[in-house]
């Protein structure tokens, strides 16, 4: 059997589950992948991703040197592949590009720079990042992907009860007594903790119910499956909530002490029966009752839930309603008791937690917050912008009208994750710069006037802070490919040109040696974080945050005795109807969503052996409807949307509901966002993923 040069202790670098591994490194090549049986949250277990998935480190096309585009400064500016770049040596890839940023920073100021921070990158690259956006370029446009994903929880959560993190830890769900999984395919999207909840059913006899229109695969371990109508989510949680308020299965104690506006709440639901949900959702009401008595009567009762419940135009309503069952109830604040997110990326709690956000620092201490800001301007040196910043979505409105000229992009995909990316196509050629940082030339780097070859998570050190706040490293196991730098380091090393061509007699401060500085800094700005340091967290593994002081042990579940808002809120909430519903030209609803084998825009699972288990894109379609269309598995057919169209093979399955299909959207070739719309949630300003209008035509 093959021996290992060395053996490295890391984090996965897929999913928020946060999977500690160790990479058995021969030839600096991760020749296996195994998991440490004794260590948080995964005990010895990994999903295909983690295991098999790491092959993308040492793929031949990992970028290597600074790349400048040929025809730089040509509008409007169309994708290339690598032959449409040069390649160039870091002293002149910097200069050029801080050249640029300042340039646009003097015409027109700060606000004229947009920027996309990484949910793959470290709590340290992000740091780093946002720093030099707010404290350089003078503005808090800084956004990330949980904008795409989870914006609807963080804002719901923020109404409810102040605080967008998960409330319990995975360590918890082996002992769950009752809980609910909503929008969530656990089991491909989240696969290890997946597998906890499947013990707590089949071990410890907890009762699971899944809200979900797709037939996904917890469904099989399910006590209730409440197979709702795409869309109707809230008429379903608020005629559950109707039934604990009518039956008196509230909780009286935990209502009175811990929330505010039960009674308006109350006297505002009881019209919204189990029958009128019914008629809405097509869940019996029957059903939605016995769901609403077994969450209720629970000892302890949790809810997890995914992108299915957020990428809503109703995204925000749809998490109101989950709060509404957890304060009723009393289902939070207690070990196996809370409201889980369960987030996407693998560091996309650390990236918000480090100021990826476009109106928060580091430990969502808000920018327009003036003695905040005193603070941040009195250690970095520099006054700093008060006006909140743009979203993502916002940014791509702002770069449409003109008010944004350039991009800064470390380690995102817009050009695959936004939706209707013909529109988003359309806003990215007529910018005056952009300027990638990333790991491959992905769909976005297509684009770029530079390209600065970044490390990955194998070759560098630092920490991801996964789902449920568990701050964890990774260590440098290989080199860096070429002249390839970390994240932070660029970040950095950009920053001081920027800096000196606008001419600043003070530094806001880059001058780092190891992200070990990096993390102390944001420590001692960020209360939460205090308690945490690279030494502890090597003795211990990983700690989660709130942790305040070095003695403190880390805090696996929130809100014992208060909510960061004070009392709980209830929230009245109308049910609306999607934006787009199905008609006679487009008689199908789309959802988009993962696959076991695949992650998001595919950078990485596509250079990886997962590619050959699952090497393209796929429609599912149910029996009855493959039927009426004429189309059988594997045959091709051409789904259309009034955005775009693509071409995917049919997967004929029950796992659809009749009416709907589902596209994965890892694949560039067929990329399910041609489709999609960009109707946003009002509040939270994430786009509809889940539910478009379109037609499929066999091919
Ligand atoms: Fe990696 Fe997530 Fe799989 Fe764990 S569950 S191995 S973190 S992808």
């Amino acid at each position: 059997m093959l021996q290992p040069e060395r053996t490295i202790r890391s984090t996965c670098p897929y999913c928020g589950v946060g999977c500690q591994v160790d990479l058995l490194i021969k030839d600096d090549h991760i020749f296996r992948v195994e998991a440490p049986f004794d260590v948080a949250p995964n005990y010895g277990r990994l999903c295909a991703k983690g295991r098999f998935g790491m092959d993308y480190v040492t793929h031949p096309s990992r970028l290597t040197r600074p790349l400048i585009r040929k025809d730089i400064g040509e509008k409007p500016r169309q994708p290339i592949d690598i032959d449409g770049f040069r390649e160039a040596s870091w002293e002149e890839a910097l200069e050029l590009a801080a050249e640029k940023i300042a340039e646009i920073i003097k015409q027109v100021g700060g606000n004229a720079i947009g920027s996309f921070c990484s949910a793959k990158a470290t709590n340290e690259d992000n740091y780093i990042f946002q720093k030099f956006i707010r404290g350089v370029v003078g503005t808090n446009n800084v956004d990330h992907c949980a904008r795409l994903c989870h914006a609807a929880s963080v804002a719901g959560l923020q109404i409810a009860i102040g605080s967008s993190a998960m409330s319990n830890s995975i360590a918890e769900m082996k002992d769950l007594d009752v809980f609910i999984i909503t929008g969530s395919n656990t089991s491909e999207t989240h696969p290890v903790i997946s597998t906890f909840m499947r013990e707590a059913v089949v071990n410890g006899g907890a009762k699971l119910i899944v809200v979900d229109p797709r037939g996904i695969e917890m469904t099989e371990f399910a006590s209730l499956w409440l197979r709702q109508t795409p869309g109707t989510d809230v008429a379903v949680f608020k005629a559950m909530a109707q039934v604990i308020v009518a039956e008196e299965l509230y909780n009286p104690a935990f209502i009175s002490e811990r929330t505010e506006g039960f009674d308006e709440y109350a006297a505002s639901i009881m019209e919204w029966t189990p029958e009128w949900a019914e008629s809405i959702s097509g869940v019996p009401a029957d059903m939605i009752r016995q769901a609403a008595r077994m969450y209720a009567t629970a000892n302890a009762a949790s809810i997890y839930w995914g992108m299915g419940i957020s990428q809503s135009v109703h995204g925000t309503d749809n998490t109101l309603s989950l709060a509404n069952l957890a304060l009723l109830t009393g289902h939070i604040g207690r070990p196996g008791t809370g409201l889980n997110p369960l987030r996407g990326q693998n560091n996309v709690q650390g990236c918000s937690d480090s100021g990826g956000l476009p109106n928060v620092f580091p430990g969502y201490q808000r920018v327009d917050d003036p003695e905040i800001r005193a603070k941040f301007e009195a250690d970095w040196g520099v006054a700093l912008n008060p006006e909140v910043g743009l979203t993502t979505m916002e940014m791509v409105d702002a770069a449409d009208s003109g008010a944004i000229r350039g991009y800064y992009v470390m380690g995102e995909n817009p050009m695959m994750s936004e939706p209707d990316l013909r529109h988003a196509r359309h806003v990215i050629e007529q910018l005056d710069f952009i300027l990638v940082q990333d790991i491959f030339l992905n769909e976005t780097g297509e684009y770029a006037d530079i390209i600065l070859p970044a490390t990955s998570f194998a070759e560098k050190d630092g920490t991801f802070t996964n789902s449920d706040r568990r701050v964890q490293q990774i260590r440098t196991a290989l080199p860096a490919p070429g002249e390839a730098r970390h994240d932070w380091v660029i970040t950095s090393q950009l920053a001081r040109r920027v800096e000196e061509k606008l001419g600043r007699s003070k530094s806001a401060g880059f001058e780092f040696e190891h992200p070990e500085e990096i993390w102390d800094e944001m420590a001692r700005l960020t209360p939460p974080f205090q308690g945490i340091g690279y030494k502890r967290l090597d003795r211990e593994g990983g700690v989660h945050w709130p942790c305040p002081a070095p003695d403190h042990p880390g805090t696996p579940y929130l809100f014992e005795e208060s909510f960061p808002r004070g009392k709980g809120q209830f929230s009245s909430i109308d049910f609306r109807s999607s934006e787009e519903l199905p008609d006679e030209n487009y008689p199908y609803i789309l959802s988009t969503g993962r696959v076991l084998y695949h992650w998001h825009g595919g950078t990485m699972t596509r250079r990886s052996q997962l590619d050959h288990i699952y090497p393209e894109a796929t429609v599912e379609i149910n029996p009855d409807d493959a039927r009426q269309l004429g189309v059988q598995e594997h045959t091709r057919v051409r789904v259309r949307s009034r955005r775009g169209q693509i071409e995917v093979k049919v997967l004929v399955t029950e796992r659809s509901p009749q009416g709907t299909i589902f596209i994965p959207f890892h694949f560039a070739e067929a990329a399910a966002n041609e489709l999609t719309n960009d109707a946003r949630d009002p509040q939270a300003k994430i786009p509809d993923f889940k539910f478009c209008a379109v037609a499929v035509d066999p091919v």
